[in-house]
């Protein structure tokens, strides 16, 4: 018989983090979470570190900042921002292809690596990132702060909603939730009807799985008449697409799923758990810092971003010098907050809005910038939208872009749907979006990363 009652686990215990460990869960330790000035301390402390065990052992990095490399003297973070040049995928990339099967950005012998994961690939060539035993037990720690922010405990028993392939978030997931005592089923190469049994069958309370597929697997629960009342879930950790911090895809999820709260965060394979959701604000996620050095960029001139002003988010792993990145650039946009203390008492940067697309699939429409969440926020907050797809018309100098909807089963007035749609795309972009109504079922689902974006070239 399951039990009811919820127990914190791993309480805080004396001051940790200032000998370079992550931050304390509860931020109750000696006056609370850490300030910015902290922070930084915290960070230049572990880049010193980080620099001296790659430099010269990482033939990348040697080579990359040669000959500045042997006479880096970082007395800020300032200097080392203003000194040490971006990363760019497509270096990466080039570097494994000439040096295969994993590139030279390692710090230690082959021998010393114990794991391997693999990017999608989806804009490039699959990078492989080694991890020693030491990367990936901090990596799981940043893991397990991210659960701790949610909330989780030793009681909750967890259901992963998707086949465990090469990707890091999968596997550093699965470990951070051992780590923490709890129940796990791995709900790979299962049917949405077969998972739906087994969520509730096994008591779970947390489930993992894109924002796209909590959204799914709660249209399936409807269609098959299963009451997702009855299921213990209450917590919905979502990643992998940014619909976790728009309010209305969150509020649909969540109407799907009664009871249960989304709780957004994002990583990536090359650079391992980066956020989590401000646990006073759904909306905004905080960037691990006690893990990650951040910048916010200007995607064409790489200079530090305005007050309010959305860039591309750079990022400095300080915790895996196995195969470590150096200002990295992500691809990921993102509108950083202006620096002060949160209400959810923590200092660490918040993204408002969390991951707004990716800077390649943002799109230039009529002088007007236009990114994939945009879109996503004002779609979901029609319930009568069961799914949709954006056309983007490339063949004319002119990019045109078009929206495809499909109606929920049972949606009254649907005649007006269209109209009613093209005036919020006019309110909130001044753009003139033409939207066609679709049948039901005509739209593909997705059980991971949604692909609603389709470019037609020719
Ligand atoms: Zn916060």
């Amino acid at each position: 018989m399951l039990t009811e009652t919820a127990v914190p686990v791993s309480p805080p215990g004396p001051a940790p983090w200032g000998a370079g460990q992550p931050f304390p869960p509860g931020g109750s330790l000696a006056g609370g979470f850490p300030t910015h000035a902290e922070i930084k301390r915290i960070q230049l402390r572990k880049l010193r570190a980080l620099l001296d065990a790659i430099l010269p052992s990482n033939p990348f990095y040697a080579r990359k900042l040669s000959p500045s490399g042997s006479r880096l003297a970082l007395d800020s973070l300032e200097a080392y921002t203003r000194t040490v040049p971006l990363t760019t995928r497509h270096e990466l990339v080039r570097d494994r292809l000439a040096n295969p099967p994993y590139g030279t950005n390692l710090t230690f012998p082959l021998e010393a690596y114990v794991r391997c994961h693999q990017t999608s690939g989806t804009t490039t060539v699959p990078m492989r990132w080694l991890d020693t035993a030491e990367s990936w037990s901090r990596i799981v720690d940043n893991w397990v702060q991210i659960l701790h922010a949610a909330g989780v405990t030793k009681r909750d028993r967890f259901f992963f909603a998707f086949s465990f392939g090469p990707f890091l978030g999968f596997w550093s997931a699965l470990d951070a939730v051992h780590r923490l005592g709890c129940f796990c089923f791995p709900g790979g190469s299962m049917s949405s009807h077969a998972r739906l049994q087994a969520i509730l069958d096994n008591g779970i309370t947390a489930l993992c799985c894109t924002p796209t597929y909590a959204h799914h697997l709660g249209e399936i629960a409807q269609e098959k008449r299963v009451d997702l009342a009855r299921s213990r879930v209450r917590l919905l950790i979502v990643a992998g697409e940014g619909g976790g911090s728009i309010p209305a895809t969150r509020s649909r999820i969540e109407r799907l799923w009664p009871g249960a709260t989304v709780f957004d965060h994002h990583g990536m394979t090359e650079v391992g758990p980066v956020s989590y959701q401000c646990p006073a604000r759904p909306g905004a996620l905080h960037v691990l810092e006690s893990a990650y050095l951040p910048e916010v960029i200007t995607p064409h001139s790489e200079e530090p971003v305005g007050t309010g002003e959305t860039g591309e988010l750079v990022l400095t792993t300080l915790d895996r010098t196995g195969s470590p990145l150096l200002r990295y650039r992500t691809g990921d946009l993102v509108k950083p907050r202006p620096r002060s203390v949160c209400i959810c008492g923590r200092h660490e940067l918040a993204l408002e809005g969390g991951i707004l697309g990716r800077s390649d699939d943002m799109v230039v429409v009529r002088g007007v910038n236009v990114y994939p969440g945009v879109v996503e926020e004002i779609v979901r907050r029609y319930p009568e939208v069961a799914e949709y797809r954006v056309q983007l018309d490339c063949r004319n100098a002119m990019t045109e872009l078009s929206v495809e909807v499909e109606p929920a089963p049972a949606s009254p007035s649907l005649a007006a749907l269209p109209g009613r749609l093209e005036q919020s795309f006019q309110a909130a972009l001044n753009l003139r979006v033409p939207v066609t109504l679709l049948p039901p079922g005509s739209l593909p689902r997705f059980e991971m990363k949604a692909q609603r974006w389709v470019r037609v070239t020719e």
